[in-house]
């Protein structure tokens, strides 16, 4: 029976594939684990993900739930809906507290509260996003292959996000809601292949009802015809501060400084998927969650043996 005032060996902060995985690695290792989830996991506003090997074009929904059951099977395992909303370190341990009210005092903690997206502000932008209009073209390229698609976005990495997306259609239309941060080089280099430049400011993006994109609206009254799109970037930021109120240093990227598989400097406080890169796939994720958690029992294991020799 777990009891809230238990000293728990892990309290996770997060319950998305990071988290998840972390959680049944640690579980199966006969760890107490209290996963406390807000329940908003980044793709939530997609109907299907992609590319995790035996789980591809699994709905959000249907993957958390078949974690759940896969969980439920460790019954060191304490799953709580809540938002952990502050944690602190007490010489050798960590104290949890939640929105709800729960305090949990534990070993270690992994912040995998991954991050969250900050679209655009053009109408229309929040019912296309995860419908049609996506971030990672690994994800969902192939349901969008040889589409009139629509790449947006401007910065360092446009080009090379331009050719990238080339590989799933040809027919692209580059929309820079201002002047493009392109050389002429890469100018000449679009043209070359087809690809359209749009310079002018975005006013809208038409949508039908259920999320597919029919035309990009400018300021200067032009409807493009487009059928989907990428975006560069969303400006995300971290969903939790904790790791920063612990003393870890954000980077210029936006993401957490992290040692060897998002170990910290702090002792005991692990980043594992988005959080540590800003986006890890749900493969790439889930990965963290098994490595984090295989070094968390290794060090728990390291401490109990010390001590089980001491007469
Ligand atoms: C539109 C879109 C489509 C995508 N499609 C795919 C795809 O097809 N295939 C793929 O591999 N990847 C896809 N991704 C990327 C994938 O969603 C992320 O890389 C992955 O979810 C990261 O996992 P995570 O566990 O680090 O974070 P998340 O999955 O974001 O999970 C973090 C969890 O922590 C919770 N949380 C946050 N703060 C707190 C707090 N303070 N207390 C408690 N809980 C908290 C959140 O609510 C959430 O449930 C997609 C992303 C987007 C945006």
């Amino acid at each position: 029976m777990m009891r809230y005032d238990q000293l728990w060996d892990v309290v996770i902060v997060g319950g998305g594939p990071a988290g998840l995985s972390a959680a049944l690695i640690l579980g199966r290792s006969r760890r107490s684990v209290a996963l406390i989830d807000e329940g908003k996991p980044r793709h939530s506003v997609t109907k299907q993900a992609h590319g995790y090997l035996t789980r591809d074009g699994i709905s959000p929904a249907a993957f958390r739930h078949a974690a759940y059951e896969e969980l439920a099977q460790y019954d060191s395992v304490w799953r709580i809906e809540d938002v952990v909303t502050e944690a602190f370190k007490e010489q050798n341990r960590f104290l949890v507290s939640t929105y709800g009210g729960c305090k949990l005092y534990s070993r270690n903690i992994i912040i995998a509260a991954g991050v969250k997206d900050n679209l655009p502000p053009w109408q229309g932008m929040v019912q296309v996003y995860g419908k049609s209009v996506f971030l990672c073209p690994y994800c969902d390229g192939w349901e969008r292959r040889d589409e009139p698609l629509a790449v947006f976005g401007n910065g360092n990495n446009l080009y090379a996000f331009t050719r990238k997306i080339y590989s799933w259609s040809k027919d692209l239309i580059v929309f820079t809601d201002g002047t493009a941060k392109l050389n002429e080089e890469q100018k000449l280099a679009l043209q070359i292949r087809g690809i359209g430049l749009e310079e002018g400011k975005i006013s809208q993006l038409q949508h039908t009802a259920d999320g597919q994109l029919t035309h990009v609206n400018m300021r200067d009254g032009d409807n493009i015809a487009r059928t989907g799109g990428f975006l560069l970037d969303t400006n995300e930021r971290q969903a939790t501060n904790i790791p920063e109120k612990l003393g870890i240093a954000l980077t210029a990227a936006g993401h957490y400084e992290t040692e060897h598989h998002g170990q910290t400097e702090v002792k005991g406080l692990y980043i594992i998927g988005d959080a540590r890169t800003i986006f890890s796939g749900l493969v790439g994720a889930a990965n963290d969650g098994y490595i984090v958690g295989e070094i968390i029992n290794n060090d728990l294991l390291e401490q109990e043996w010390k001590k089980s020799g001491l007469h």
